[in-house]
């Protein structure tokens, strides 16, 4: 990860929980936390790890500012209590980061096979391709190269390649009606 955490979990647990005010776990793995972006005495904050990185929502300063504007404000305010700025992604800057690498991988040469399990892994939030029980594991997940070879399976990807693809500005080849760049 940018933060040189090795996981999503690592940064969340060695990284931002230090900086955090009264965190308590939840049931979902992450922690309810009180919130640096406006008075808070009631824990509205939660933040926990994503597959990409560490995600937070503000659900005070959501339902009064929106969704993107909470973003943007929580994230400051958690700066503001030195959380490490790499350690909160801004997702556009994500989107745009995961399009690059995708459009290096789509379009930098080797096998195709070797791509598909490359993309597999950046979507589960990997640098680069895991080793031993870990590629075994991405290797048999739905977005795995069990479908990568079986081309039947390639269906499941168009939803969360055609935007991508969109993004990645104009190919080479596209793949008809699927959007998704060969
Ligand atoms: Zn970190
Ligand atoms: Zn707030």
């Amino acid at each position: 990860m940018r933060c040189g955490a090795r996981t999503p979990r690592d940064c969340l647990e060695d990284h931002v929980w230090p900086y955090l005010r009264e965190p308590k776990p939840t049931a979902g793995g992450g922690y309810s936390v009180l919130a640096p972006c406006h008075e808070d005495t009631t824990h509205s904050l939660t933040i926990s790890a994503g597959v990409r990185g560490v995600v937070w929502c503000c659900h005070a300063c959501k339902a009064r500012l929106g969704k993107e504007l909470m973003l943007t404000r929580t994230r400051q305010a958690l700066i503001g209590d030195h959380v490490p700025e790499r350690c909160l992604p801004i997702p556009a800057d994500e989107a745009r980061d995961l399009t690059e690498e995708i459009r290096g991988i789509v379009f930098g040469g080797g096998s195709r096979a070797h791509g598909w399990l490359r993309i597999a892994a950046l979507m589960q939030g990997y640098d680069g391709l895991p080793g031993g029980e870990e590629l075994a594991a991405l290797a048999e997940s739905p977005s795995g190269t069990g479908c990568a070879f079986a081309l039947a399976c390639v269906p499941i990807f168009p939803v969360r390649f055609s935007w991508l693809a969109a993004r990645a500005g104009p190919s080479r080849d596209q793949r008809p009606g699927t959007g998704i760049v060969l």
